[in-house]
């Protein structure tokens, strides 16, 4: 165990020199070198403890470690760990199952599984590239805001130029629509013919936590149906309980009762291991990928699939989804009073968006991480919280205390 000595060289320093000699330098340097975690709190190398309310980025739905998912990956792995597509597994076969059902898919639909939310909307990519049986289906419409991953096809229904432009050119055919705009998606679909798909997130969480608009989906049901174009919902960042429901738009005032055609799924959905999920709804969405069409080695992996069975086992026997609904709102409320500068509190459950009247919220985000909290600076002045849905009220109180102390004029360092 000489490679996790926590003593003596072995500390944060030391760890982020070697990870600046190895690890690719796509993220920048790391914050802190994290070594293990328990419930809702992690410790870094030099020992010192934070709260997560990041939780891995919308991911660690039971926190760290916790006790039902870690026995259920462990049994899974000692009994049967990996197996090829050309067999299945009745864990898998549960999983989807499970999915249907908590997604409230109707009758004919299917899953089909992948390893990251990326990759789930790659397979929606694929699945709106079929939905042209006429040869004229050649429109994708993306949201401006929206991040869909960062694969090519993933990444060309990304609005953001920065993470576009180093790699075009990207798979073709995809138009951004002004965020929220019924009259916009209205004139995107005077030719809805030539619509394949319109990819939304319900909340929209890189950009800054941002839900669509009472009534726009609902409008985007109609039109899309209307035009045999999909509708697919990306709600990897926003499913799996983090709003206190399974789907941020099973929430009324986001989603409207509405059903879309397609799902995707990740981060919360493994608790912490890598998968990802397409819910195809019904017959038809169901059957646009055939035999052959999509594929992926470790998609409906067993241990991936007992990580996912076991973590919405553990949201349901706690009453996880009517906690993150409860705590989600007070908690909003009361960081929206906890110092003058910020301006508004955004979100649902425990998705949630701190923004402040300038852009201090890199150096907000950097005094939490020295006073042992674990925030995020997803634009300059949005603080993002996406923590465990096992935060408790004086777990989250001890937040909403830290931004109170901070100075009342807080001003952006240059
Ligand atoms: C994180 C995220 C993705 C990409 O998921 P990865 O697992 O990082 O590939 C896609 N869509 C949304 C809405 C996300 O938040």
């Amino acid at each position: 165990m000489t490679e996790l000595d926590l003593t003596g060289t072995d500390s944060v320093v030391h760890w982020t020199q070697r990870y600046s000699g190895a690890v690719m330098d796509t993220f920048g340097p790391p914050q802190r070198v994290l070594v293990r975690g328990e419930g809702c709190y992690v410790w870094d190398a030099d020992g010192r403890r934070y709260l997560d309310l990041l939780g891995g980025i919308a991911v660690n739905a039971l926190g760290h470690a916790h006790p039902t998912l870690t026995a259920a990956v462990s049994a899974q792995l000692g009994t049967i760990g990996h197996i090829s597509n050309f067999f299945a597994s009745p864990t898998q076969i549960a999983l989807a199952e499970r999915l249907i059902g908590l997604t409230g898919a109707p009758d004919g639909s299917r899953v089909f599984f992948a390893n990251s939310g990326a990759e789930a909307n790659e397979a929606a990519f694929k699945m709106a590239r079929r939905n042209n049986d006429s040869g004229r289906r050649t429109r994708i419409l993306a949201l401006e805001g929206s991040f869909h991953g960062r694969t090519l096809g993933a990444l060309a229904m990304t609005s953001k130029a920065a993470y576009r432009e180093p790699f075009e050119p990207l798979p073709a055919g995809v138009e951004f629509l002004p965020f929220g705009d019924t009259a916009a998606l209205e004139a995107a679909f005077a030719d809805g013919e030539t619509v394949a798909a319109l990819v939304v997130e319900p909340i929209q969480g890189e950009v800054g936590v941002r839900a669509m608009p009472p009534g726009y989906l609902a409008r985007a049901r109609g039109l899309t149906a209307e035009h045999g174009a999909l509708l697919v919902l990306d709600e990897v960042q926003s499913g799996m309980g983090r709003t206190g429901a399974w789907l941020a738009s099973h929430r009324p005032e986001i989603g409207g009762g509405i059903t879309p055609d397609v799902v995707t799924l990740a981060k919360a959905l493994g608790g912490g291991i890598p998968i990802g999920a397409v819910v195809a709804y019904g017959e038809r969405a169901a059957t646009l990928l055939g035999r052959g069409q999509h594929g992926t080695t470790f998609g409906g992996n067993p241990v991936a699939a007992a990580a996912a069975l076991a973590t919405i086992g553990v949201i349901e026997r706690d009453g996880l989804l009517a906690h993150v609904d409860r705590l989600g709102a007070a908690w909003r409320e009361e960081l929206a009073a906890a110092h003058p500068s910020i301006t508004e509190v955004r979100g649902a459950g425990l998705l949630i968006a701190i923004e402040f009247a300038a852009p201090v919220a890199a150096q907000v985000a950097a005094q939490a991480l020295s006073a042992g909290f674990i925030v995020n600076p997803c634009t300059p002045s949005t603080l993002r919280l996406a923590p465990p849905y096992l935060l408790t009220t004086e777990q989250a109180a001890t937040f909403t205390a830290f931004l109170a102390a901070l100075p009342h004029t807080l001003e952006a360092s240059a």
